[in-house]
């Protein structure tokens, strides 16, 4: 289809606007794939300024596709600590494997070839595609479905099928084919910067005369969205045990949050739970016994909000008499208290860790 001047236009003014107000990034400096893959993926769901320290680490440590392919999962997610979303990094990871053993260790410039690897989807895709090689897929994260749903009125749900295709048809309209870089750079730092989720900067923005929202006087009604499912509650109950300067942890392993991640002891409630009732679960019996010698404090309480997931968590803090012998059974493992720091462990247990693990 034949572009109007008018969506034209507004390329033009959104890299104008760009031009002057751009983001100085890290990955920003770079055309090499590899980089910018990392940037995206370490960016979804996580803010720039903590982001840009994490890519800044993983490239030092991982500077190569290949140096990152023959890591173990431990050191990689190890290195992702604190960000979460822990699939995003096993996926980056088994893609790098992809990458040396599909294609030689160097990123592909097709489209569908970078598609086809592990945890790329439609917008990461599209950010490589163009930032990298310059080729004219349209990018949609949240920000463009927000600047796009706000300046076309987009009434169909943008977390909805069809209001996604909607969009992304309009983005691809509104692509500017010959500076796809740029344009998708600009529209993306807009939406973060000026036509932002709550307070956008309509009286300076530089399409306040295109946008549909802004003359209706409707713009917050944008971003249309279907209420999302409702979160389930989860009560976990940490025992952060300390005996002859060890602690116990074990590894997750099962088809649950958090696999391959390590943990303090836990005993999960199905609902809310004291002390007092704790002392008579099964499973804490037959760790600490009825009567148990140690003294137990509970440090820590806290709501960890995960998508779909609510989890309330209680630490305790187990002081046991070194005098005594003490064992927890063969699925944990004995570790001296100072090296939990070498364990890779959910975002959860490294605020705890930070907090209260001195
Ligand atoms: Fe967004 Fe306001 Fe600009 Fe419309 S006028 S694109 S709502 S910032």
């Amino acid at each position: 289809m034949k572009k109007s001047t008018d969506i034209h236009n507004l390329s033009v003014l959104l890299q104008q606007w760009y031009a002057e107000h751009k983001r100085v990034l890290p990955w920003r400096e770079t055309t090499d794939p590899y980089k910018i893959w990392l940037s995206e993926v370490i960016l979804q769901q996580t803010r720039v300024d903590q982001g840009s320290a994490y890519f800044q680490r993983f490239v030092r440590i991982f500077p190569t596709i290949e140096s990152l392919a023959s890591a173990s999962e431990q050191e990689v997610l190890k290195l992702w600590q604190g960000l979460g979303y822990y699939s995003r990094a096993r996926n980056l990871h088994a893609a790098a494997k992809q990458l040396v053993t599909d294609f030689n260790g160097k990123f592909p410039k097709k489209y569908s070839d970078i598609i086809s690897l592990k945890g790329i989807g439609e917008y990461t895709a599209a950010a490589i595609a163009s930032i990298a090689f310059n080729q004219p897929y349209a990018v949609v994260d949240g920000n463009v479905l927000r600047v796009i749903s706000r300046l076309f009125r987009v009434k169909e749900p943008v977390n909805s099928a069809e209001g996604k295709k909607i969009i992304t048809e309009i983005a691809q309209q509104l692509l500017d084919e010959r500076n796809p870089a740029i344009h998708n750079q600009a529209i993306m730092d807009f939406g973060a910067m000026v036509c932002t989720p709550r307070q956008p900067r309509c009286s300076q923005c530089p399409l306040q005369f295109h946008c549909a929202a802004l003359a209706e006087g409707s713009v917050l009604m944008y971003p249309v969205k279907i209420k999302a499912k409702k979160s389930t509650d989860r009560y976990f109950h940490y025992f952060h045990i300390n005996h002859r300067d060890s602690t116990y942890i074990h590894k997750r392993d099962a088809s649950d949050i958090w696999k391959n991640l390590y943990e303090f002891p836990l005993i999960e409630t199905k609902q809310a739970t004291d002390f007092t009732e704790l002392g008579r679960n099964d499973l804490f019996l037959s760790w600490f016994g009825e009567n148990p010698a140690g003294v137990f404090s509970s440090v820590y309480g806290v709501k960890h909000v995960l998508s779909h997931q609510n989890i309330h968590t209680q630490f305790y803090r187990v002081v046991l008499p070194d005098s005594e012998p003490f064992g927890m059974p063969e699925n944990f493992i004995r570790i001296s208290s100072s090296s939990i720091s070498n364990y890779p462990v959910s975002r959860l247990i490294h605020k705890y860790l930070e907090r209260f693990h001195h």
